[in-house]
């Protein structure tokens, strides 16, 4: 009889992308997707820590489970990655939750079969959670199920060493350990050979591919160019990028390479000084503004996106209006705002002068307003542009696609000649509109 898992996946690209590690380990034991947690046999939380608000939503699904295990005593149910790698979340999970059966860490991804296979044989909790970073060894092996066929993650390297005063990650995912760059190479060839369109690069802090020595002296510059210039039609993308670690000489490969992404995500974090130091995030505002000042000078056509963090511990309104300033001087197309909230075990939780609630709120709402007429403006004056899009989709209006910084560009097929899906078009975008942008092709 056929067995169905369901994996639930919150947080960052790179937890997307060990859940088709997850799938991968799973298909090789004979189990296909579900199309819902209820007609799975196996379900897997596959959980980020990031913010308290994500972990307080994935309880919440955790605990909506239980009518099912009720329903179906051989129902198997896992719980994994960030969240779980926390000091005693295991054993607090499964006093909370007594119906989980299988609960490992960030770290310990590539033994999930071997977890499944000892509590199947013997149905009593397995509980593994590795606090030895070292598994980067044997992870990039697994066979890996994409959920796309056009889009691919690769992970080059696993970790981060800057300790942002608010953020967990260096203390689960440990410290950055970057894969070697012929790895890398041959799982890029082989996305390309099998139709992957765009390759996204994935890290922590991709800029310091690397700095541990690990890769016969290849930086990320290096790899990148290395990668741009294999053949084939296709886009390369990374992230996250780090501003503190952002090189001349990557803004330089960035500029030659038509096929390396024209779009950029740069996370900023607060446009005050003060703040970005109590953040530890070890740059200023005037290095920030240079690198966008040279980023654009090197590629006029760029876009950019950022991350914004308001409410930080002491930050007052003069520091808010600093940020509110930077947003409407550098006028990224995209921001990703949130409002801090306390994450255990950071130095951050500790601080005094947290903001209070409401004021973070409306610093929030005001900020999002701003953004969203700064990118409608950027978006409308797309219009007469063209751009790339990479056709995905098609309905009997439309084929559907997206451009370089992931904006959703509808062609209409009253004035277009048949195209393809899975192909990249130049589409001369002739509106903006409902949040889309619309194009031809000639
Ligand atoms: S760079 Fe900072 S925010 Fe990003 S993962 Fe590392 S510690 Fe966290």
């Amino acid at each position: 009889m056929d067995k169905f898992y369901y994996i639930y996946t919150y947080g960052c690209q790179m937890n997307v992308h060990e859940t088709e590690k997850l799938a991968g380990i799973l298909e090789k034991r004979d189990y296909k997707r579900a199309e819902s947690a209820e007609t799975a046999d196996i379900i897997v939380f596959n959980t980020c820590c990031i913010r308290e608000s994500a972990e307080q939503k994935i309880l919440g699904n955790i605990g909506a489970v239980k009518p099912l295990k009720k329903k179906n005593k051989n129902l198997i149910v896992a719980v994994c990655g960030c969240m779980s790698q926390q000091k005693e979340m295991a054993a607090n999970l499964k006093k909370k939750f007594p119906f989980i059966d299988i609960v490992f860490g960030a770290n310990n991804v590539e033994f999930f079969g071997e977890y499944l296979d000892e509590f199947l044989k013997q149905r009593k909790f397995v509980n593994q959670v590795i606090d030895d970073k070292s598994y980067i060894e044997n992870i990039d092996k697994i066979n890996v199920v994409r959920d796309n066929s056009l889009y691919a993650y690769v992970n080059i390297m696993y970790g981060c060493n800057n300790f942002c005063t608010y953020c967990i990650v260096p203390y689960v995912r440990g410290r950055e350990k970057s894969r070697k760059p012929q790895e890398i190479y041959g799982e890029v060839k082989n996305l390309l050979a099998m139709g992957y369109k765009v390759v996204t690069l994935l890290g922590q802090n991709v800029n310091s591919y690397g700095l541990d020595d690990s890769t016969d002296g290849v930086d990320f510059a290096q790899l990148l160019d290395t990668i741009a210039n294999f053949d084939g039609d296709f886009e390369l993308r990374f992230m996250t990028s780090h501003p503190k670690d952002l090189s001349d000489k990557l803004i330089e490969v960035m500029a030659k390479n038509d096929k390396i992404s024209k779009s950029l995500h740069l996370p900023v974090q607060a446009g005050s000084d003060k703040v970005l130091k109590a953040m530890n995030r070890s740059y200023n505002i005037t290095h920030y503004k240079n690198l966008i000042k040279k980023l654009r000078q090197a590629i006029p056509n760029i876009t950019l996106s950022t991350d914004i963090i308001v409410g930080f511990p002491g930050e007052t309104e003069q520091d808010y209006q600093a940020t509110v300033d930077l947003v409407k001087e550098i006028k990224f197309h995209n921001a990703f705002v949130f409002m801090y909230s306390k994450r255990k075990g950071t130095i951050a939780e500790k601080m005094e002068d947290q903001v209070p609630l409401n004021v973070k709120r409306e610093r929030i709402h005001n900020l999002l307003q701003i953004q969203h007429e700064i990118s409608t403006k950027l978006f409308e004056n797309m219009v007469g542009s063209t751009q790339r899009v990479l056709l995905e989709q098609e309905n009997n209006l439309y084929y559907i696609g997206k451009v370089q910084c992931g904006k959703v560009a509808k062609i209409s097929k009253a004035n277009t000649k048949k195209l393809d899906l899975g192909k990249f078009y130049d589409c001369t975008i002739i509106d903006y509109k409902n949040g889309n942008l619309i194009g031809r092709v000639d």
